[in-house]
């Protein structure tokens, strides 16, 4: 069984490329980890605060996604 053996020594090598992916993924998913979903007007919303100042804003993501979101009525429907 040498040609199995020379193929999972082959995927060891490559074992890095495969967690940077991985890592790039992680990334991906923690950076829209704070999008909610407004039921009252139907839009995905994140609030982003900034490091400087206490301000928060709130961005609106229009035909984004709304799947596995959590939904939170956003700053806007709620005042
Ligand atoms: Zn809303």
């Amino acid at each position: 069984m040498s040609v199995l053996k020379e193929y999972l020594r082959t995927s060891n090598h490559h074992a890095i490329p495969i967690s940077n992916d991985q890592r790039r993924t992680y990334d991906a998913r923690k950076a829209d980890k704070n999008i909610c979903f407004c039921l009252k007007c139907m839009r995905c919303h994140e609030t982003i605060k900034k490091k400087s100042n206490t301000l928060e804003r709130t961005e609106y993501y229009l035909n984004f996604p709304s799947l596995g979101k959590p939904r939170k009525t956003c700053p806007r429907c709620r005042s």
